[in-house]
């Protein structure tokens, strides 16, 4: 195997040399048992919107240019994940839809096979832009797409985001909702005093849309670190106020997927509430992170991040230091988050530039 020093943006210091780590094609197992099969590819930090739990309104320090993976960088890394048994990519960002390329990036992407076989590929939008360029996405293979609306009042629209782009992002939701592409997804980050008195107008309007509406917690990932634990509306809040209205059964079955589930008066409509905060799922976490700027990163709460773009800019880029530098990552996954633990330290990155 080629030498190949591995740094971190700790300033910590491996070697993907050791003598023990798996080879390329082996699956991505960590130190506690879990398989990992999911990677989410944040293809830019850039955005439309500037949703004041993700980024500031002003201010933000963006990514160099020069460092962002170009798309035969990401399609060569998604090659090695794929060989090692990721079988989803989830392309987000900052705002994937701002990307030029994005249909290529699909098209290349969906031809890839793991050894379970054809991988799927996913996308987190804000649905502006989603109409224009849908029908070419579903060509190119798109599987499966979440879109985020955390209100369908205009005024707090434009508090939250800083941006009067309501009417652009339902347009959005109505464009999926026509393209017959299913499971169709909306997400809500659930705030005290912003849009808690929503939720149950936000699962009519997805089931409306023929969509599952998920309602996810806070968690402290603002670029501002204003985030108080204190302040979020937790699971168990938002599952009374949607019980005023629906019967909730839980959908047993949940696996690796950060939502718990629950059919509505007996299904087959269902809700989805992502405790991150509250009720962590990290015991059965099989999700890796690549940043726009190729960092690996095993958690969306870890401050380590393994460095793929020494590798992919080198002269001889091969498939094995990105497979070491791969199992490197997941070898040094802790069991949890631990938000909840008084040495928590947000990480440095916000939400934009992590890939959500
Ligand atoms: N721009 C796209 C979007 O908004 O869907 C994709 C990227 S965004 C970072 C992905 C998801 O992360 C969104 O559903 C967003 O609501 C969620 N998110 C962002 N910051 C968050 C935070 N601090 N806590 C919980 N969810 C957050
Ligand atoms: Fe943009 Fe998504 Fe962050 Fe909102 S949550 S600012 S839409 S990246």
């Amino acid at each position: 195997m080629v030498a190949v020093p591995l740094t971190l943006r700790t300033g910590r210091s491996l070697s993907a040399e050791d003598p023990t780590a798996p080879a390329l094609g082996q699956p991505l197992v960590d130190r506690f048992g879990r398989v990992h099969r999911d990677l989410r590819i944040s293809l830019t930090d850039r955005c439309s919107l500037r949703c004041t739990y993700c980024m500031p309104e002003q201010g933000n320090e963006w990514l160099a240019r020069t460092s962002i993976l170009s798309t035969d960088e990401i399609v060569r890394v998604a090659q090695v994940a794929a060989a090692s048994g990721i079988t989803t990519f989830r392309l987000t960002g900052g705002e994937p839809l701002l990307r030029a390329d994005i249909v290529d990036v699909v098209r290349r992407l969906a031809a890839l096979e793991s050894p379970s076989g054809p991988v799927e590929v996913a996308l987190t939008t804000n649905g502006i832009r989603l109409g224009e360029v849908l029908p070419d996405l579903v060509a190119a293979g798109l599987h499966r797409l979440n879109i985020s609306i955390d209100t369908l009042d205009r005024d707090r629209f434009r508090e939250l985001t800083r941006r009067d782009r309501l009417d652009d992002v339902r347009a959005g939701i109505a464009a999926a909702a026509a393209s017959g592409l299913r499971p169709l997804k909306l997400n809500a980050v659930a705030m005290r005093g912003v849009n808690e008195d929503e939720l149950v107008d936000l699962v009519a309007f997805a089931l409306d849309h023929d969509a599952e509406m998920r309602f996810i917690e806070q968690m402290p990932l603002d670029a501002g670190h204003t985030w108080d634990r204190a302040r979020m509306v937790t699971r168990d809040e938002i599952l009374a106020a949607l019980a005023t209205r629906w019967s909730l059964e839980p959908i047993p079955g949940r696996g690796g997927a950060p939502a718990e589930r629950f059919l509505l008066d007996g299904g087959p409509a269902a809700v989805g509430v992502i405790a991150s905060v509250t009720a962590p799922f990290c015991g059965a976490c099989d999700r890796l992170r690549l940043t726009a700027d190729g960092q690996l990163r095993n958690c969306l709460f870890s401050n380590d991040e393994y460095d793929l773009l020494p590798l992919l800019r080198s002269e001889e880029p091969g498939s094995e230091p990105i497979a070491a530098r791969l199992h490197a990552c997941v070898a040094g996954k802790l069991p949890g988050h631990a938000i909840d633990d008084p040495s928590f330290l947000q990480p440095v990155r916000g939400m934009n530039a992590i890939g959500g």
